[in-house]
């Protein structure tokens, strides 16, 4: 239960003093749905009104504070004329000016004779000097409620910033007094002040450094939500690793016909991935693996491996991939491979007609499937395993934190591989994966050529399908990626439409595929089929090819509109060729005129094929959260750290987090408490059940 000390934060907006039915939901979209969401709403700049000139000093063009006397009001001649208040100092005049005027309202803050102090933004009409609708008008004797330097915070349409501004002010005085969860030590070392007053100062900025995120105020705020993530990561681990477990130990016997069928040897890294896999699952703890791998590290093999050990010892083994045209590739290249072997396998797609689901899924439970591969269809309700003892995820980053949990209640000692061929920044696995060991592909399969990246703008287009029609007549396979227009397939699977007409008119109906994320599975599988066979010769599609998609044979990439694609999604398209024997390039086709940041990634492009350095390089363009796209990434959505620029903190707080659950695993000490308050502040409350004592 969320402690009552943080009750107040977690209102709604509306709770508020000055804050309606109608302002409430704009709030709460600009900001979130909690007081405690206004908190995490930082300034994003500042206005700075200090400076407090004569008039005839005012600067044009700059924001002021001017002390004046009421002259006369001079209501317009007519009505599309503004309406204007003549004021004046012991330099000049100064015009207030009003459109659409609340005539008596400007009569009442603004009578005649009086002195009052205005501020806004200085212009200069003809030979007037003007502020138009200024910011404040103030008595002298409100002049504390005038202030001098004010945030300005994100806004959504229909909210004015001094609503936002009063709306913060208001969640600001709700702010308790919370005890200490930080190591007095760090805080002293990193002159960070109390979490509290930290919030204060990031608020109330007092110069544009104190906006930057390197600030204290901000590097503390941001600590302290790394440190909730970090922890409740360290939390989900531990109760893991306590709960279920088992001991598998296989002699490797069904492994090495499996190798002998492959026709090659591991790698290096495949090799020590086996070793780490091998061991967590000897282990009576549960393992909880990441596998990372560039495109085309050879990860398969190794899962495959991982599970033929499972299966050995009489249990059975899972293999989840996200598509189905992945899962399907996943099946047609173990299939062959487990006959060998001699252990069954089965597919288990979102399409299959009752009787045949019923009858895989008895097949799952009474252990006659030994091996099922599938979409995550595999892990919903009504599939039930007889004895379930390594599960493998495939292509993690579009599973997040909460699908693992969910998948690990699946079987009662299930070991959990999950693997990606996003090569992910160190700074990030820790936030995503920080509750698993993780072991590296860093080495590619031998024989590997370099593919041979080249940028050209879109009107040599004529040229390139003049090369490919040498290319097809020499039996080479081409994918070709249609630009991503905008998030949505169906104007993706148009301008991919197009471009397959004008292919096959060009190199003949035979020769040319159409594959994209509108078709039926059914469709897609028979397109897929056509190119791996060398049916097609070229396959036009959209980014579904991005993930897995693995045909050797296929040696020649264009990518239409690379301008607009990130450098990851870049990447892992490319990684689709280079994996046969022969020679591979890739054509980058761009859009005229680029912008920096684009010349910059297709520049990266043509440098290297090293996915961590292109990752790193990524995360140097973009954001964090950018990166692999919050939602499908499974990343956490940090309000307050930006990864970028905060990125050391993580590690630290991840120590932290060990160091402060070796001391006190249940967070029942003093600063345990304390730290149970930081994961409700920030929501991680779903860690707090692992612990035993409340
Ligand atoms: P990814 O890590 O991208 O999933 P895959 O598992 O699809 O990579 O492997 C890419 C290709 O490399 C496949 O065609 C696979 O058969 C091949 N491969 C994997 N390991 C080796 C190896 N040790 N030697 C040679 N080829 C390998
Ligand atoms: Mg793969």
């Amino acid at each position: 239960m969320r402690p009552e000390i943080l009750f107040p934060l977690f209102d709604t907006p509306l709770s508020l003093p000055g804050v309606g039915k109608r302002l409430a939901p704009l709030i709460e979209r600009a900001a979130g749905p909690h007081i405690a969401d206004l908190l995490w709403h930082l300034p994003i700049n500042l206005i700075d009104r200090s400076t407090r000139p004569k008039v005839s000093a005012a600067e044009e063009g700059t924001i002021a504070t001017i002390q004046i006397t009421v002259d006369k009001h001079i209501p317009a001649a007519t009505k599309r004329l503004p309406y204007k208040v003549r004021c004046f100092d012991d330099t000049g005049y100064l015009t207030l000016v009003f459109f659409h005027p609340h005539v008596d309202y400007l009569k009442r803050v603004l009578p005649k004779g009086e002195i009052r102090l205005v501020s806004g933004h200085v212009a200069r009409y003809q030979d007037e000097i003007q502020i138009t609708h200024p910011d404040y008008i103030v008595p002298l004797d409100e002049e504390d409620t005038l202030p001098l330097i004010e945030p300005v915070y994100r806004v959504t349409a229909g909210l004015t910033p001094k609503t936002m501004n009063q709306a913060v002010a208001r969640a600001l005085e709700r702010v308790p007094p919370l005890a200490e969860w930080q190591d007095a030590a760090l805080l002293k070392q990193r002159d960070w002040s109390s979490w509290s007053d930290s919030v204060m100062r990031a608020h109330t900025p007092e110069s544009r450094e104190d906006l930057s995120p390197p600030s204290p105020a901000r590097e503390r705020l941001a600590y302290d939500e790394l440190l909730a993530n970090q922890l409740a990561l360290a939390l989900m681990r531990a109760h893991l690793r306590k709960t279920g477990g088992r001991s598998i130990t296989a002699s490797g016997a069904l492994a090495k016909i499996i190798l002998s069928h492959v026709g090659y040897q591991l790698t290096g890294a495949q090799e020590r991935a086996l070793k780490d896999i091998s061991s967590d699952m000897e282990a009576p703890t549960r393992m909880m693996r990441l596998l990372q791998g560039d495109v085309g590290s050879g990860k398969t093999v190794v899962a495959l491996l991982g599970l033929c050990s499972a299966i050995e010892t009489g249990a059975q083994g899972a293999l989840m991939a996200p598509t189905e045209i992945l899962a399907r590739q996943h099946f047609s290249f173990i299939e062959p491979l487990a006959q060998a072997a001699g252990f069954t396998i089965a597919l288990l797609t979102g399409r299959h007609k009752a009787a045949e689901r019923a009858k895989i899924l008895e097949g799952v439970a009474d252990g006659a499937i030994q091996l099922l591969i599938g979409t995550h269809a595999l892990f919903q309700e009504g599939v039930t395993f007889k004895d379930l003892a390594l599960a493998v995820v495939d292509e993690q980053h579009r599973f997040g934190v909460h699908q693992r949990l969910q998948l690990q209640g699946k079987g009662g000692a299930t070991d959990i591989l999950v693997m990606t061929a996003t090569p992910i920044p160190r700074t990030l696995t820790l936030t995503a994966y920080g509750d698993l060991d993780v072991s590296r592909l860093d080495e590619k399969p031998p024989g590997r050529r370099p593919i041979i990246t080249s940028v050209m703008p879109i009107e040599r287009l004529g040229q390139i399908v003049d090369h490919l029609k040498t290319a097809v007549r020499e039996d080479h396979r081409v994918f070709w990626v249609c630009p991503l227009v905008e998030e949505s397939e169906l104007v993706n699977a148009t301008a991919a439409e197009d471009r397959y007409v004008h292919l096959r008119e060009i190199m003949g109906d035979t020769a040319v595929g159409l594959i994209h994320g509108r078709m039926s599975s059914a469709e897609k599988d028979a397109v897929m089929d056509d190119f791996q066979t060398g049916r097609l010769k070229i396959l036009v599609a959209t980014t579904v090819i991005e993930v897995g998609v693995d045909v050797p044979e296929a040696n020649i990439m264009v990518i239409e509109g690379a301008e607009r694609f990130g450098l990851a999604q870049l990447h892992q398209l490319r990684g689709r060729v280079g994996r046969g024997a022969r020679n591979s390039s890739c054509v980058l086709l761009y859009n005229a005129p680029l912008s920096a940041a684009a010349r910059a990634r297709l520049a990266m492009m043509r440098e290297t094929e090293d996915g961590f350095r292109i990752a790193e390089e990524d995360l140097k363009l973009r954001g964090a959260g950018e990166l692999l796209g919050t939602k499908q990434s499974g990343l956490p959505d940090f309000r307050l750290a930006d990864l970028q620029i905060h990125g050391d903190l993580m590690a630290l707080a991840r120590n932290d987090a060990a160091l402060a659950l070796s001391k006190d695993p249940d967070l029942i000490s003093p600063r345990g408490k304390a730290l149970r308050t930081l994961l409700y502040l920030f929501e991680r409350e779903e860690a707090v059940r692992f612990l035993r004592a409340g």
